[in-house]
């Protein structure tokens, strides 16, 4: 089975009972919901069917609802305009009131006249078109066009060197919260995030609007603006995970820069046990075509050596051809990049790492189960702690098997890489819990009578974050 786990993006190639089957079959570990498009309503019926196939699989699936954030849009065009090279255009998010003129005019969903200065440059589509703002004159901006390109409703724009004054949560990114937590999301993704303060409002608002849950969504930021390149280690401390979100990162700097980022970025995950996400064009050429381009099947290969927890599919699966077959082609990238020795974790990686007792124990645990040649490092986590510090000291050999109580907790461990998660009933003493977790692997057949394996918990039973029990034990 494969260790790194796959993000499918659900849209409209994907949203039917049939296909996200066929997905969770290929290889999806988690679903992702990305609300810059669709309706509730649909989304409402993708979630309750994949916690149904959860159950019929006898695997976690994780929901993430992925808010849009400040993120800049084209307004309503009535057709797409070309704009041309040496042009002057007037950019405005209120078109209505413009008098006739003889200029192209672009409608923008928001009021960028705070955000931008003489010289700041805009990207249109991907970066395919670049403009100059010249100009801030009433309800005008005025700009001219550096590198021309078709201009179409909806099309994103990046900023990148301007100071954008947006919240980093619009209502509607409110509400799309709210959405998620009516529905129990697993995780909540915010997209554009510049500095950890926004981590700290979302943080806020899940607080708000879920006052008395116990358990929460994980938070993770999208890594896709240059300030939160700068501000990441910040960011990193108060986020649960990360997304390297690279359809927007490699418009927002340089393209040549986003492999150094991601590779860094995964590397501060791995020391601080937080599961890291690689996303975007991993196999983009299998939209329209059976087969990836072998660059793509490189890139993916690529994230799993640079120890990526997860890979994740957008438009392949969102609004593809092949939704399927790109599942599938990349669980098949995964599993034989894994096999090989280029993905295993040098010895002593996360040696200068030891400065908690659980990175510590985690450590010991690691070793023993190579020593002792166990099968499996079985743990028992409260709150996904345990299971994210073995998993990053990426055992090659043991499986990772965690249990835990919280069913919340069970679906989020489907970010983890390499961790089996499973539901235990809840145990009064430590002989107990261990015993049930035992029973539990041996009836599903992750281990057998006579495998050595290491179990890893914590007394007293229950508490969060506390792990400091390792013993070996013959099945
Ligand atoms: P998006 O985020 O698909 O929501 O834009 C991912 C990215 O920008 O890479
Ligand atoms: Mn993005």
């Amino acid at each position: 089975m494969k260790k790194t786990k796959i993000i499918c993006t659900i849209g409209p190639a994907s949203s039917s009972p049939k296909v996200i089957e066929e997905l969770a079959e290929a290889g999806m570990d988690i679903i992702r919901l990305n609300l810059s498009h669709g309706d509730y309503a649909s989304r409402e019926k993708v979630i309750a069917q994949v916690r149904a196939l959860s159950k019929k699989l006898d695997r976690p699936i994780g929901v993430m609802v992925d808010l849009q954030g400040p993120k800049i849009r084209v307004g309503e065009l009535k057709r797409p305009i070309t704009l041309k090279k040496g042009e002057t255009i007037i950019l405005t998010h209120k078109p209505g009131e413009l008098e006739p003129t003889k200029y192209t005019i672009i409608p923008v969903q928001e009021d960028l006249r705070a955000s931008l200065r003489k010289d700041d440059p805009i990207l249109i589509n991907d970066g395919k078109i670049r403009i100059k703002v010249e100009r801030v004159q009433g309800l005008k901006v005025w700009c001219s066009v550096i590198n021309g390109g078709e201009v179409s409703t909806h099309k994103g724009m990046n900023l990148p060197q301007s100071k954008i004054r947006l919240p980093i949560m619009s209502p509607k990114d409110e509400a799309d919260l709210r959405f998620g937590l009516e529905h129990d999301a697993d995780f909540i993704a915010l997209s554009f995030v510049r500095q950890p303060q926004d981590i700290l409002n979302l943080r806020k608002l899940i607080e708000k609007y879920n006052p008395d849950k116990y358990e929460q969504p994980w938070v993770i930021a999208k890594i896709e603006k240059p300030e939160a390149v700068q501000n990441f280690s910040k960011i990193l401390q108060l986020a649960d995970a990360v997304m390297v979100a690279r359809g927007d990162l490699g418009v927002e700097i340089p393209a040549s820069e986003v492999p150094l980022v991601q590779k860094k970025i995964i590397e501060e995950c791995l020391h601080a046990a937080k599961p890291s996400i690689v996303a975007t064009q991993m196999l983009d050429s299998m939209v329209d075509s059976p087969t990836p381009s072998r660059a793509e099947v490189s890139d993916v290969a690529t994230a799993v050596v640079d120890h990526a927890d997860c890979v994740m599919l957008s438009q392949e699966t969102a609004t593809g051809k092949y939704p399927v077959q790109s599942t599938r082609m990349m669980a098949k990238i995964v599993e034989q990049t894994e096999q090989s020795p280029y993905d295993d974790l040098p010895h002593g990686y996360l040696a200068d790492q030891r400065d908690s007792r659980a990175a510590a124990v985690a450590d010991s645990a690691h070793e023993l189960s190579k020593n002792m040649d166990a099968k499996a490092i079985v743990g028992v986590t409260v709150s996904g702690f345990t299971a994210r510090m073995i998993s990053h000291q990426r055992p090659q050999n043991a499986e990772i098997i965690m249990m835990t109580q919280s069913p919340k907790v069970y679906r989020q461990l489907s970010l983890v890489w390499g961790v089996r998660a499973y539901i235990i009933p809840r145990s009064k003493t430590l002989e107990d819990l261990i015993r049930n977790a035992i029973v539990l692997a041996k009836r599903r057949k992750l281990v057998k009578k006579g495998d050595k394996i290491v179990v890893v918990t914590g007394q007293p039973v229950g508490l969060r974050e506390n792990m400091n029990l390792v013993e070996v034990q013959t099945v």
